[in-house]
């Protein structure tokens, strides 16, 4: 990992001009300089390389090519058709997507798109339209944000590609996945998501890149890809800023 981190790290300062925050996005220390992150912190962040799984993004030690797939995809295909993600999520990562996520924090906003812009590079070819992983709208009105709507407009900045946040809705409020099983978080959002009402000629055909925060059984993701197929999408693709990769870092 260490090695491919040092590669990914390469392409993502290589990634062009980004808007720095003025404090660390891990620490919240300000006075760092001109980084987002201290050169430690930067260190300490797990970037995914190649090789990765082509289907879900999951590190792989041995590279077969770009179009291979790890065992668990090959022993149970997930609905997408590929994902990629920018950041293990672990201790380093953590503090910048719970930021994010609870805090509303939108200084690295701009930072983690472009890392994603980066993770997903491979897929953004084929995309035509770029789609966030919408909240309930009670979640919303509490929250007063969608962070991956958020992340999702980031990207279609940096890349010129549509955004549409109008696709998708979230009809059914569930509960926080925190804590739960692989088998209680795919039954907790069946049937939680559909294409909002008129929207699905806008997908015929069509190459959606859907977006989130983390990757982690990608229940959630899959239970956005049902409803996305139906309405005629020729692809989905995902891509999050971190993803679990060991099973033990999922509790978010
Ligand atoms: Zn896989």
């Amino acid at each position: 990992m260490a090695r491919l981190g040092a590669r990914a790290k390469g392409l993502v300062r290589a990634g062009g001009e980004v808007l720095w925050p003025s404090r660390s996005l891990v620490s919240g220390a300000r006075d760092i300089g001109q980084g987002a992150l201290s050169p430690q912190e930067f260190a300490a962040l797990n970037f995914i390389a190649s090789p990765v799984c082509h289907t879900c993004g999951q590190p792989q030690e041995v590279d077969l090519g770009p179009l291979a797939q790890c065992g668990a995809c090959l022993a149970r295909p997930p609905k997408w058709d590929a994902a990629r993600s920018a950041l293990v999520y672990d201790e380093a990562s953590r503090r910048i997507v719970l930021d994010l996520k609870r805090a509303g924090r939108r200084d690295g906003l701009s930072v983690m798109a472009n890392w994603m812009v980066q993770a997903a590079r491979p897929l953004l070819e084929e995309t035509d339209l770029i789609v966030p992983v919408p909240l309930h709208y009670r979640r919303l009105a509490s929250r007063g944000f969608n962070q991956s709507g958020w992340l999702a407009a980031g990207m279609a900045r940096q890349t010129g590609l549509v955004l549409r946040v109008d696709i998708l809705k979230r009809a059914k409020s569930t509960p926080s996945q925190g804590g739960m099983s692989p088998k209680a978080r795919k039954r907790n959002v069946a049937g939680a998501f559909a294409v909002r009402h008129g929207k699905s000629a806008a997908l015929e055909d069509r190459h959606v890149l859907l977006v989130d925060d983390v990757l982690t059984t990608g229940a959630t993701l899959e239970a956005c890809v049902r409803p996305l197929r139906k309405a005629g999408v020729r692809a989905v693709q995902v891509v999050t800023l971190a993803r679990v990769v060991r099973a033990r870092d999922a509790s978010i």
